[in-house]
């Protein structure tokens, strides 16, 4: 696969960041991390670079984010040259599954992607190829807030990466499993949740009328009949999320 499926792009293409974070929260994390200026980032699956841009503008950090979406990367580049950042950050179109940096980072960070190394214990064994000393890892994960009751709770909440999601104590004591401290974290909340979900179906709602004959325009319909009643039976209801700052014990 050299790019994502085109859904995707349709649904989150005016998503800045693409995760259940609202830009609030993403501010929040990057100053829980009191980073000193000139720190290195990597940020792998990083999306429309959101994170690196504006923590590059408000911490002066220096970063290198990765995806495999070419429009996701094309925003990226734009939004670094609108925060006029373009000079400290690199954006390479291509699979993070297995990118490891020529020079270890200061912080190297997976947020909602960890299929890319075949879920949280790889992804944490893949990032720290690419942590220098002392550096932290960042990881963002879904988790069950609830404890699912059924199959039809699972299957609401599935779709978004890799599934056999642990309940949140679960989830901060695997970390430890994987030789890690926990040392921040942030959560989503249930409206953060819908600045990521909910804002997909106005940018569906308009795809749809700007292209009602494209081939994805049936499948896509029925996503938007249906996903605002699935996202408040059981996304918002059951699944968290949130950024776990890890360091290596
Ligand atoms: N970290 C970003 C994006 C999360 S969405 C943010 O939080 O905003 C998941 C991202 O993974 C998308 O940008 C998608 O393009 C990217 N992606 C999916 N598979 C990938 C792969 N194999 N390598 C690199 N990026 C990938």
């Amino acid at each position: 696969m050299d790019d994502i499926p085109r859904g995707f792009v349709i649904r989150e293409g005016a998503h800045r960041i693409h995760n259940p974070f609202t830009s609030d929260k993403l501010a929040t994390l990057g100053r829980a991390l009191d980073l000193s200026p000139g720190t290195s980032v990597l940020d792998l699956a990083c999306g429309s670079g959101e994170m690196l841009c504006t923590w590059a503008r408000d911490h002066g950090l220096t970063g290198t984010g990765v995806d495999l979406s070419s429009a996701f990367i094309g925003a990226a580049r734009a939004r670094a040259a609108e925060l006029d950042v373009a000079d400290r950050v690199t954006f390479i179109h291509r699979d993070a599954a297995g990118y490891v940096a020529g020079q270890p980072a200061g912080i190297a960070s997976c947020l909602g992607a960890t299929w890319i190394g075949g879920g949280v214990a790889g992804t944490v064994a893949l990032l720290r190829r690419s942590l220098r000393p002392g550096g932290i890892m960042l990881i963002g994960e879904p988790y069950w807030r609830r404890d699912p009751p059924d199959q039809a709770t699972v299957d609401g909440c599935a779709g978004i990466g890799m599934e056999g999601w642990l309940p949140l104590p679960e989830l901060v004591e695997s970390f430890g499993l994987l030789g890690c401290d926990v040392v921040e974290m942030v959560l989503a909340d249930q409206d953060s949740w819908d600045r990521y979900a909910a804002a997909q179906w106005l940018s569906i709602r308009r795809w749809l009328d700007a292209h009602p004959q494209d081939e994805l325009a049936a499948e896509l319909r029925a996503e938007l009949a249906s996903s605002p009643a699935r996202h408040v039976r059981y996304r918002r209801e059951y699944l968290g999320w949130g950024v776990f700052a890890l360091m290596n014990r």
